[in-house]
């Protein structure tokens, strides 16, 4: 039986990565803003077309600084269809989450229904540019200024993702990064914080190496989120094949859905106009009235012949027992994301998918 994953991670050529650790072993410079350090933020900001760039150890610790960097307290609004290290970086630093509903057609928080989130005491929106699909930022902006709120978008999915020839990550007062294993671009673990301006550029890097401004000078309670030499060699070596990467997941997509628009019950997101996607991610959505047949059922077929899709993002954050006390996480306020939950499920999607992988996959779905 295959054993076909949802995704598979980047790897650069081994003997590519070997040279490169002889250059570490070389300087015996192994961490705290080395070279490659350096040359990673370099090469992600001309990639990523940013200005300023700070690379963390994992994707969760931007969200943590992110919220530390700004000064954020009280209440944040945010979507509760998400990986669960959104929700937690606000809980973490002792922020009360609130759970808005999302948009179906992005499957991002939906705006419309922000304002009436507002308290006295919100201070920032969080929002998740979901499967790297870009948020309605330009109306969560205008809430934002109207209200004097922060905007920390998670833009974890979103590597390399454009709008009309503009990086996503241009939007908002900041944006996180993730370089997990699992995702697009990797660096085994990592992550990143996307700023406008060298003053932020500043104060995070000093917030992710303990709040030290210089040797005897701490200026902040910082922590400790550095990414070390190693694997920022590893992720400028796969910086160089994300394109490539890219472009066989794209094609993937194309594959999926000629197979797919013709399956009744079936339904996914084609591209949208004037964005440069990623391909991270491609969920389908099951009506199973309409396909004869419930999200489950088919989740679990498919495993039975070795395709392991996953049910990203089931279930809900709000649902999960540390969260579903608060009055925002309530069902009956979020029928949209409830619905894309108990629908879902992430087809296996990646640069190494064959032709014979993809057969399978696609008969498993097509009755
Ligand atoms: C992967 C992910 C994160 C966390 O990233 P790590 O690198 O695993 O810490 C945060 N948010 C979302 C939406 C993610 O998918």
């Amino acid at each position: 039986m295959p054993n076909i994953t949802v995704t598979s991670p980047l790897l650069p050529d081994l003997n590519e990565f070997h040279q490169l650790l002889q250059e570490i072993w070389d300087s015996k410079w192994i961490t705290n803003n080395g070279s490659f350090h350096k040359r990673l933020e370099a090469a992600l900001c001309e990639y990523l077309k940013v200005p300023y760039i700070s690379v963390f150890t994992n994707g969760t610790l931007p969200l943590i600084t992110a919220l530390q960097a700004l000064n954020i307290s009280g209440e944040v609004i945010t979507t509760p269809y998400s990986f669960v290290a959104t929700t937690h970086s606000i809980w973490w630093n002792g922020i009360r989450p609130v759970f808005v509903d999302i948009d179906p057609a992005t499957g991002g928080i939906d705006p419309e229904k922000i304002e009436a989130a507002i308290t006295t005491k919100t201070t920032a929106i969080m929002p998740v540019h979901v499967y790297g699909k870009p948020c309605r930022t330009a109306e969560i902006q205008a809430i934002a200024d109207k209200y004097g709120l922060k905007v920390i978008y998670d833009a974890a999915h979103a590597f390399g993702v454009e709008v009309n020839g503009k990086s996503i990550l241009a939007e908002g007062d900041l944006s996180t990064l993730s370089f997990h294993a699992t995702k697009v671009f990797n660096t085994i673990e990592g992550g990143a914080l996307v700023m406008h301006d060298a003053k932020m550029k500043q104060r995070i890097d000093y917030l992710k190496n303990f709040g030290f401004a210089g040797e005897t000078e701490v200026v902040a309670p910082g922590i400790n989120g550095k990414m070390d030499e190693v694997r920022s060699a590893f992720g400028l070596l796969n910086l160089r094949q994300v394109d490539a990467a890219i472009e066989a997941r794209h094609q993937v997509a194309i594959r999926y859905r000629e197979a797919l628009c013709e399956v009744e019950g079936i339904s996914f997101w084609n591209d949208m106009p004037g964005v440069r996607h990623n391909y991270s991610y491609f969920p389908i959505f099951v009506d199973a009235a309409k396909y004869g047949m419930t999200r489950d059922e088919l989740y679990y077929k498919m495993r039975e012949h070795g395709v392991l899709g996953r049910r990203y993002f089931y279930p809900l954050i709000s649902t999960f027992s540390t969260y579903r006390g608060l009055p925002s996480a309530h069902r009956g306020n979020l029928p949209e994301a409830t619905r894309m939950a108990d629908s879902v499920i992430c087809l296996p999607m990646h640069h190494q998918l064959s032709d014979d992988d993809l057969d399978l996959i696609i008969s498993l779905i097509q009755r």
